[in-house]
């Protein structure tokens, strides 16, 4: 990873946004920038230096991990010891910090350890987020291991196929996959794997509970892998026995709209427009008011990231965005049905990152 490549991208965009100094406190963007793992850091940036602030207890990680900025160990916080540093700097007049990152504690702590004559001025809420709009578009070693990661999560589909049966409790699934998750080399899950099975199914957030698998119903699985830092995302339905005619349909009109969403994923193209090509399917369908929240995510060091894949959303794509398209049919009491793909954004449209069975799947 490049990061003294991209604390440049950002002091590009530092000087452009009017300021002399940037403190980052948000632990993913930091290690975007650094290569940091730890628990506990801030970075200062200046127009020419960088200078990352941890604790003890990381000494000989950060002298390990991190060389696009010096590293400062300090016994209190910080992120104090970052804006005091900040404020020593000749030629640092005004430093940003992430709003949406900092709580008003923070904040207060941060102005008193400031001069008073600096504690008015010197500290500036950013417009708008600086590190995200990088973090967006990924890179040749990020996107390897999205890929690697994504493909970690199909491995996980197939083999649960064959430890999924009726009379299981959901948790055992989401034990077993996150099991096996470990034994291939994953760091730990994106997120609390989601099983939803029979009614249950139709809750689009239904953590694994004490519930057991029908005999008939289907069954949602929406998972993700850790590796290196970068998170994978992918949701498959299988039905435990026959499906009725309806719950067919139902599947065979989201499959269209997920792949129709697919289809649309290209550069130039705005978020709104392929969340509006999965949504137009459900419509046709009569499934409109069923599909009850957004078409996908950017995912990366996180697993939610911008850009929102949502009704209306203007942001267009980039080549380089990995995101999410993952359109769901929820009808309360009945069932319900999601199937979500990573996808990479190419120079001219869309790779699937989870190339993963999507035809209807009965165990
Ligand atoms: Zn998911
Ligand atoms: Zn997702």
């Amino acid at each position: 990873m490049d990061h003294f490549r991209r604390i440049g991208q950002l002091r590009r965009r530092l000087t452009k946004a009017g300021l002399s100094g940037l403190l980052v406190t948000h632990l993913p963007d930091l290690r975007y920038l650094s290569g940091f793992t730890g628990s506990s850091a801030a970075l200062a940036i200046t127009r020419h230096m960088a200078r990352l602030f941890t604790d003890g207890r990381y000494t000989t990680q950060a002298a390990e991990q991190v060389s696009s900025a010096q590293v400062q160990i300090v016994s209190g916080s910080p992120a104090v010891a970052a804006v005091e540093w900040l404020a020593a700097q000749p030629g640092v007049e005004l430093t940003g910090f992430d709003p949406s990152r900092t709580t008003v504690a923070e904040l207060a702590r941060w102005k008193a350890a400031l001069p008073s004559r600096l504690r008015r001025g010197f500290l500036s809420a950013l417009a708008a987020p600086l590190v995200e709009p990088l973090r967006r578009v990924k890179d040749e070693d990020e996107l390897t291991l999205m890929i690697e990661a994504a493909l970690m999560g199909c491995k996980l589909f197939d083999e649960i196929l064959s430890f999924i049966r009726p009379g299981l409790a959901e948790f055992e699934v989401a034990a077993e996959i996150e099991h096996r998750a470990r034994l291939l080399g994953a760091e730990g899950m994106s997120f609390e794997t989601i099983v939803a099975s029979g009614p249950r199914s139709a809750l689009p957030h239904g953590l694994a509970t004490a519930a057991r698998l029908p005999r008939n119903g289907f069954v949602t699985l929406d998972f993700g892998v850790i590796l290196k830092g970068y998170c994978s995302d992918m949701t498959r339905t299988v039905h435990l026995g026959r499906p009725k005619a309806s719950e067919r349909a139902a599947y065979e009109a989201l499959l269209e709209a997920q792949e129709s969403a697919v289809a649309a994923v290209a550069p130039g193209v705005s978020c709104g427009e392929v969340d509006e090509a999965a949504r137009s399917v459900l419509r046709r369908a009569g499934l409109a008011e069923a599909f009850s929240h957004s078409t996908g995510h950017g995912v990366g060091l996180e697993i939610h990231e911008s850009p929102r894949i949502a009704v209306d959303q203007p942001a267009k794509l980039f080549s380089g965005m990995v995101i999410t398209i993952e359109p769901g049919v929820y009808l309360p009491g009945r069932f319900g049905i999601r199937i979500e793909d990573m996808v990479a954004i190419t120079r001219t449209g869309g790779q699937v990152l989870t190339p993963a069975p999507k035809a209807l799947i009965e165990l």
